[in-house]
């Protein structure tokens, strides 16, 4: 039987995370490690100038105070080092992870970590509106990882799959999509006197065809093959002029 790491950022705690390590363990051999609180927007945080402590709540279930890639760290590298995970499966977060807003995620940060440490990984997200259900996207998970475990898979494979709030009308190849930049910073004043700031502003994306967001607007599953290469490839092709400049700036440092 194969044998699955969960973790997320939404809290050891979390419904998702209950019914997705319910749904997986029906067809798995499943290890629960996840932060001990909430750590939505800890990205790819890891924790390095303090001790973690780990506590175990049940026979396969654990709780870190760290950050989600703490969590995956800590169960590969210790908890799971003589009997490695197949696969590190990161959600059912509470809201969808998508386009430019992926680095931000510690639930898609973990999956970044288990596919660095070499184990193949994916990220649920459901979407959050009225007639969203953590059971049907738990269901709709325990289906789509059967199907990878099907196969032997890509050690670098990264899917990160967003799921809509109404019950899904198939699954679609996407890209990430584009955020039109609308976060605003918002200035208070405490009962002090002093400035304090939030950031906050809701999403809006641009409709584009082929995106993660567009799937979802049509009721679709998306789901987004990721890798942790940044490098701007065209950028390789294109800044050559630009590069050509750069080439007396290395002169003379020394004096
Ligand atoms: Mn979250």
């Amino acid at each position: 039987m194969a044998r699955i790491l969960i973790t997320n950022d939404d809290g050891v705690f979390s419904e998702g995370l209950k019914l997705l390590a319910d749904a997986l363990g029906e067809i798995a051999r499943v290890t629960v490690v996840a932060p001990d609180r909430e750590q939505s927007a800890s990205g790819h945080s890891l924790t390095l100038h303090r001790p973690l402590r780990m506590q175990q709540l049940q026979e396969n279930l654990f709780s870190v105070d760290g950050t989600p890639t703490d969590c995956v760290n800590l169960a590969v590298l210790w908890l799971m080092k003589d009997s490695p995970p197949d696969l590190v499966v990161s959600g059912i977060n509470f809201g969808c992870n998508m386009g430019d807003d992926v680095t931000y995620s510690g639930t898609v940060s973990a999956t970044f970590e288990g596919t660095l440490l070499g184990i193949p990984s994916v990220a649920f997200s459901q979407e959050v509106e009225e007639q969203f259900s953590f059971e049907r996207a738990a269901k709709f998970a325990q289906r789509f990882i059967g199907v990878l475990l099907d196969e032997p898979l890509p050690e670098d494979l990264l899917l990160n799959v967003n799921i809509p709030a109404e019950s899904p009308r198939g699954v679609e190849l996407t890209r990430l999509g584009k955020r039109k930049y609308k976060q605003v910073v918002v200035e208070k004043e405490d009962p002090r006197g002093k400035r304090y700031f939030w950031i906050a502003g809701t999403p809006e994306w641009q409709e584009e065809e082929g995106t993660d967001q567009a799937a979802l607007s049509a009721g679709l599953v998306s789901v987004t093959p990721l890798h942790l290469d940044l490098t701007d490839y065209r950028g390789l092709e294109s800044y050559g002029d630009l590069a050509a400049r750069f080439d007396d700036l290395t002169g003379d440092l020394e004096t």
